[in-house]
């Protein structure tokens, strides 16, 4: 097919959406990545109930917990620290989460 520079014709393709940017630094970080989660804690299974990454904690009862289980919020801790250092924090910014390497000095 010749795709002529006028325009009046078409590729479907071009038309569809564009994929969404990715992060430039995205390779440095190995999974699970806790950025890409709306909360932390969810990127790692959990030890307590066993839900999977980016599912809640469920309770006693098998509905969804109040809360996550301490030991995933551990977990997450002890992953985070393995891959960021135990000095970095991370941020909730307007666009997501938001790793600061330096976070704990500073604070
Ligand atoms: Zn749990």
């Amino acid at each position: 097919m010749i795709c002529r520079p006028s325009g009046h014709h078409q590729l479907s393709r071009v038309t569809l959406a564009p994929p969404l940017p990715v992060c430039p630094n995205r390779e440095i970080f190995t999974m699970p990545d806790s950025t890409t989660h709306r909360q932390p804690v969810l990127a790692v299974a959990c030890p307590t109930c066993g839900k999977p990454p980016g599912a809640w904690c469920s309770g006693p009862s098998g509905h969804r917990a109040s809360d996550l289980h301490q030991g995933r919020k551990a977990e997450a801790d002890r992953v985070f620290i393995a891959q960021h250092g135990d000095t970095a924090s991370i941020l909730r910014t307007a666009t997501g989460w938001q790793i600061d390497p330096r976070g704990r000095i500073r604070d």
